[in-house]
């Protein structure tokens, strides 16, 4: 047998010097995705290995997609040929696909130019507080800002949160929204997660709208009458969320469900693979059963999970679901993820029994404790 090191996507690894190998966890069907046609299995240590012999003039290796190592890992090798030695998942699920909420998660991270760029501006809590405010839209706000108002609100926060704990670590190391804050939010309106534009009113029927600047011109549709009004001479610029961050934010799950991510991709010695959350049916076009909304591959170990915004959320029959999803699925560790602080008691209680029941089946239950909401 020869152990192959392939090293796990250089591409995705430019913004640091970490330099991971594959590592996989010993499941029937992976190692099979990698090399075709041949006896394979994966070894300890997570590599893929590969019978060869002296009629074996070369070796191809795929690199398989995302999707088709989570699809053995949640569906039980369905497409790859049977190994003997290795026991059979106990996966009852045939079919699995992006959920809704998964779909929006994709487009966000694409936005931010990834998990790791989204998780640290998510991170800061004047980026945090600010696209949430701005995603929540309060009645009687505008939804849209200009540079100076982006700065004015960074004083008001610093002044509120010293006020509240004057040795705050974060805002008293930032005295003002200086040139790193001016070059995060220069990247942030190129990536488009802020969007350019600028606030025009209508002569006609006196309304103020926001036009992109994409859609600016000489003279354009007003967007409450439809009249023609023309550029002000003296427009001045202003930013709004990308509508695909503001309607994800309004509900909070999805920050939960960020941080876990982030935090399990920034724990992570080795490789680091995620897929946003899924919707998972017993059968072909069936309705799905469940969602999972954390699906990871963390230094070998095939992590799923649920986030919640409150741990409360964590009710007797979620916590069962997950337990009896666990069960068929066959993780190495099972997640419980919310923010720290506000875990009732029931739900400490009614997980450490999860994990003493799930322990039998080498499954590892963890409560993830998240500390940015
Ligand atoms: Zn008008």
């Amino acid at each position: 047998m020869v152990d192959l090191q392939i090293q796990f996507h250089p591409d995705r690894h430019a913004y640091t010097n970490v330099c991971p190998d594959w590592t996989l966890p010993k499941r029937d069907g992976l190692s099979y995705l990698f090399v075709q046609g041949q006896h394979s299995r994966i070894v300890a240590g997570g590599f893929p290995s590969v019978q060869v012999g002296p009629d074996t003039p070369s070796l191809t290796i795929t690199i398989p997609r995302d999707r088709d190592i989570f699809g053995v890992l949640l569906l039980g090798n369905p497409y790859g040929p049977r190994q003997e030695n290795i026991p059979a998942p106990r996966t009852r699920f045939r079919e699995m696909w992006t959920s809704p909420e998964g779909a929006a998660l994709r487009g966000m991270l694409r936005l931010f130019g990834g998990l790791w760029h989204c998780g640290q501006v998510f991170e800061d809590p004047y980026w945090r507080k600010i696209l949430f405010e701005m995603a929540k839209g309060e009645a009687g706000r505008k939804r849209w800002r200009t540079l100076s108002q982006f700065q004015q609100r960074f004083g008001n926060l610093r002044q509120e949160a010293l006020a509240e704990s004057p040795d705050h670590n974060y805002w008293s190391q930032r005295r003002s929204f200086d040139e790193w804050f001016h070059r995060d939010f220069d990247s942030l309106v190129e990536t488009g997660v802020f969007r350019q534009g600028t606030e025009i009113r209508c002569s006609n029927c006196g309304s103020y709208c926001w036009y992109p600047v994409e859609n600016l011109g000489p003279s354009l549709a007003c967007l409450g009458c439809g009249d023609a009004v023309s550029l002000p001479t003296e427009a001045s610029w202003s930013f709004r969320v990308n509508e695909l961050i503001s309607d994800s934010l309004r509900s909070r799950g999805t920050l939960a469900v960020i941080q876990s991510l982030y935090l399990l991709e920034r724990e992570s010695r080795e490789m680091f693979l995620m897929l946003p959350s899924q919707n998972m049916a017993d059968a072909p076009d069936a309705e799905p059963v469940t969602d999972l909304d954390i699906v990871a591959l963390v230094d070998g170990l095939f992590v799923i999970g649920e986030a919640k915004s409150s741990a409360s959320g964590f009710d007797q029959q979620i916590v069962d679901k997950l337990a009896d999803l666990a069960e068929h699925i066959c993780p190495d560790r099972l997640l419980f993820a919310a923010p720290d602080g506000e875990w009732p008691e029931h739900v400490v209680q009614h997980v450490a029994s999860v994990r003493e029941n799930l322990a039998r089946f080498g499954i590892d239950v963890r409560e993830l404790r998240l500390r940015w909401i």
